[in-house]
């Protein structure tokens, strides 16, 4: 019998990520009345008419439910950009009961991940340039841990446990960023603008945009920015993102659509990347946002619609890769193990090439379940149990 672990759930060709960043208890108004209008909150408002969570999932969640998203929370009381601006509002996120309830909502979602994104965000400065990312603030390794510590348990007074990863503010790590990372008890992380690889031309043939371990952390690339539209979004013609889709096309030949595809046949990750919203305190709309890339997201996601995709959280995702690297398969004859240091997390999804349905049982001959075939293989996905005997057969017993 030959066995072995598909490299995705359910043999999946890739897994799709959406990360949401900057979620936070957070409202920047534009207008000047009392209204809500779209694109103003950045979570603060709940579900209310025009939030930010009002407008995600009636524009998109609710199309594709299938759709796992992964929102990046700031904890404390957001900075604003440079010293002498401010937000609407901008509170700690256990600073109203509303928007506990909401978070726990969200936190209790099996297709919604809370992550974490930092306590204040960075530090303000007179000049935008000169504005640092929160982990740039940080001037020794114990200061990164402790301020990490302490927004992780603001987290986990709102929700009731720790965040299972996170991204770096800005994406910057700072001096003491990814040793931080390792001391602080995060399963995942999500290190990089990994996409600029692309956007930029990157030559250098050994990058992948697959997954990898940075100190024993779960690094999570970020594959895709959401705002690089496609050709086919003719409502956004002349606005400044479709020029430079346009260039792209133009100059290097790219396309958001070539890209996906590219990712899809190295089987690996398509994280599409946004923001909240759209207004800084600086009145600078931030690139990508769900509000601006609404078409573009709807397209994109109508076209993995039909591609043989696993939907993931992060948490999700770097539970099956830690799985997924810490299995041995010990096979006798009809009879498997698996063998590994730590108890499975999760399911996992094993593969055998025969063509014909095969039934698995348990080491009492109990039935667990009858394969699935896919493309002439057999697939098994199952939390299985590490030291247990199994038996996969070819009839019914
Ligand atoms: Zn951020």
């Amino acid at each position: 019998m030959n066995l072995k672990i598909a490299k995705w759930k359910n043999n999946a060709i890739s897994p799709v990520i959406f990360m949401i960043d900057d979620i936070a208890n957070v409202v920047m108004k534009k207008s000047q009345d009392d209204n809500l209008y779209i694109g103003e909150d950045w979570g603060h408002f709940c579900k209310e008419k025009n939030s930010m969570w009002d407008f995600l999932y009636n524009n998109l969640l609710s199309k594709f439910p299938e759709i796992k998203t992964t929102f990046f929370l700031v904890t404390d009381s957001r900075v604003p950009m440079r010293l002498n601006e401010s937000y609407t509002y901008t509170e700690p996120i256990d600073k109203n009961k509303n928007f506990m309830e909401f978070l726990q909502y969200l936190d209790k979602k099996s297709n919604v991940e809370l992550a974490y994104h930092g306590t204040s965000h960075g530090k303000a400065a007179k000049e935008y340039d000169d504005f640092l990312q929160e982990w740039e603030t940080f001037n020794s390794l114990e200061e990164a841990i402790g301020q990490t510590n302490k927004g992780k348990e603001l987290f986990k007074k709102v929700l009731g446990h720790y965040p299972s990863g996170g991204k770096y503010c800005g994406y910057q790590a700072g001096d003491f960023g990814d040793e931080s990372i390792a001391k602080t008890q995060f399963k995942w992380w999500s290190y990089n603008y990994d996409y600029l690889k692309w956007d930029k031309n990157h030559d250098n043939k050994e990058y992948t945009f697959d997954l990898n371990m940075n100190q024993g952390v779960v690094n999570i690339p970020t594959t895709v920015d959401a705002s690089t539209l496609s050709l086919k979004i003719i409502k956004k013609l002349f606005k400044r993102k479709y020029l430079k889709s346009l260039y792209l096309f133009l100059v290097k030949r790219k396309t958001i659509e070539g890209h996906i595809e590219s990712l899809y046949q190295n089987k690996e990750v398509i994280s599409l990347y946004e923001h909240s919203s759209p207004y800084r305190t600086d009145k600078v709309i931030q690139y990508p946002n769900i509000i601006s890339d609404i078409d573009n997201l709807n397209y994109l996601f109508s076209l993995l619609s039909k591609k043989d995709v696993w939907y993931a959280t992060c948490d999700e995702l770097a539970n099956y890769y830690i799985d997924r690297n810490n299995i041995d398969i010990k096979i006798n004859n009809n009879n498997f193990k698996l063998l590994s240091k730590t108890p499975l997390t999760d399911q996992i999804t094993l593969l055998s090439d025969s063509k014909q349905e095969l039934y698995l049982y348990d080491s009492k001959e109990n039935l667990i379940q009858k394969s699935i075939s896919k493309e002439n293989k057999q697939l098994f996905t199952y939390k299985f149990k590490i030291n247990e005997n199994y038996t996969i057969l070819e009839n019914k017993i």
